[in-house]
């Protein structure tokens, strides 16, 4: 291991896309650095501005809000308990520990007692969990963070994360997906800011900081993440970095850079909707509809019907 890039001391991480390596310090203060310098150069929030951030339980979500509150910004954490048996109880405890530790404020969401837990409505939906559950969160988030008065939403996707989304959106050529994808989606329409302060930095990066600050977090997946399209877009890249480090980080800046101005989002009309009063394109919001339609089968597959 080379010598610290900072102070000469012996390294302990080393990033080979950068080919310079840190001592756990000046590791912990490189990564604050980045997070500090994505979040001014996206005009994400200011510390005056309330955060309400994501948390999973795992280490891309705690590293940031944790990074957060060393940084000196008003953060509190927002936990979504998706009823998924002993990984959900876990990922709860370990969120709870963190907020206590830190005498931090964490709001805890049942998902169960809103509408259904993910393995309910598993069993009587056809679609993959993933694509119900991402649309779940991201309701709930954001209604939240309304009803709170947060004016930021912020979440711990990282650079893996982002650039296998960009990689899957250019496969498919998804012009209005492109459009959207940004570090920072501004406020307005019923939606809060939302904003990704780690998408410049990798799982690793994450694991590496959650691991040398001492964070406790929750190593196992999700049982649902086996079989979701991202992980093969993750390996593949994961791959060409292997062989060229920076690649991904190369690939989505340039992405950021040099097509992202081209593009631009078709403006989609939107309205409250008509039973909830939160933003959607039709006259009753997805999540609306998954409503009734767990309400129906519900009633339909009960003994007494
Ligand atoms: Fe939800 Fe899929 Fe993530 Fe599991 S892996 S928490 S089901 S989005
Ligand atoms: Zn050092
Ligand atoms: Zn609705």
């Amino acid at each position: 291991m080379k010598k610290c890039y900072k102070c000469g001391l012996k390294g302990v991480v080393y990033l080979p896309q950068y080919r310079i390596a840190f001592c756990k310090e000046h590791y912990l203060e490189w990564y604050s650095r980045r997070v500090e310098e994505t979040i001014k150069e996206f005009h994400m929030f200011t510390r005056e501005s309330r955060v309400l951030v994501a948390v999973s339980g795992g280490k891309d979500s705690l590293s940031l809000w944790d990074v957060l509150y060393r940084l000196g910004y008003k953060a509190d954490g927002l936990y979504i308990d998706l009823g998924i048996g002993e990984y959900s109880e876990r990922s709860r405890i370990v969120c709870e520990r963190f907020a206590q530790t830190r005498g931090l404020e964490l709001h805890v969401l049942s998902l169960g007692e809103a509408i259904a837990t993910i393995p309910e409505i598993k069993r009587l939906e056809k679609r993959p969990p993933c694509s119900f559950c991402g649309q779940l969160k991201r309701y709930y988030m954001n209604r939240f963070a309304k009803e709170k008065g947060y004016s930021i939403l912020a979440t711990g996707h990282n650079l893996d994360d982002e650039s296998a989304t960009l990689f899957s959106n250019l496969l498919a050529w998804n012009m209005d997906y492109l459009a959207r994808q940004f570090p920072l989606l501004p406020e307005g329409k019923g939606f809060v800011r939302r904003v990704k302060p780690l998408f410049k930095l990798s799982e690793k990066e994450n694991a590496l900081y959650a691991f040398l600050g001492g964070i406790e977090y929750v190593e196992e997946e999700c049982p649902f993440a086996e079989g979701a399209s991202s992980i093969g877009y993750k390996k593949v890249l994961s791959q060409l970095e292997e062989e060229s480090p920076g690649t991904k980080l190369r690939f989505y800046m340039d992405f950021l850079r040099r097509l992202h101005p081209l593009l631009k989002a078709q403006e989609v009309e939107l309205r409250h909707c008509s039973i909830c009063g939160e933003p959607t394109t039709g006259e009753v919001c997805s999540l609306c509809r998954l409503r009734e339609r767990l309400s129906s089968k519900t009633l339909s597959s009960s003994p007494s019907s």
